[in-house]
């Protein structure tokens, strides 16, 4: 996504657009698709930026996610952003942490509850077990 898609969206939760607030930004669109957590962040632009805290990378998430322009869950005690906003899985490897986003069929899931005459407004999917790259037959 172009950089003013994020910023637009800062906007619309009536954030200012200063150069810390553009250095987070540039770390979630060079980390896109992929999953993030607020101290990577932080822990990756603190050299760059001195005077950044962890509570500022953190609520600069919360403004995108509100705008819908990141999603978020939680695993193994860590709150994630990920910019993939489409319905998928998020699959958790046990032994290496990595997560991989994972197709899931989205008509059959939500047509079970829809069908009943639901509504869902939000859909958080994890799965965990070891990935192809952690299994012993791996070559
Ligand atoms: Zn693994
Ligand atoms: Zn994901």
């Amino acid at each position: 996504m172009e950089r003013d898609y994020y910023i637009d969206s800062l906007k619309k939760s009536n954030f200012k657009i200063t150069p810390q607030r553009l250095t987070v930004i540039d770390y979630v669109r060079s980390h896109s698709p992929g999953h993030f957590t607020a101290e990577e962040i932080f822990n990756s632009i603190k050299s760059e930026e001195p005077t950044i805290t962890l509570a500022t990378v953190y609520n600069i998430l919360k403004a995108l996610q509100s705008s819908g322009t990141v999603k978020t869950f939680e695993t193994g005690g860590s709150t994630w952003f990920e910019t993939n906003t489409d319905f998928h899985g998020n699959f958790v490897c046990s032994n290496c942490g990595k997560i991989y986003d994972i197709d899931i069929d989205e008509k059959g899931i939500l047509g079970n509850i829809e069908g009943s005459g639901n509504s869902v407004q939000e859909a958080t999917l994890i799965l965990r077990g070891i990935c192809k790259e952690c299994l012993p037959d791996h070559d």
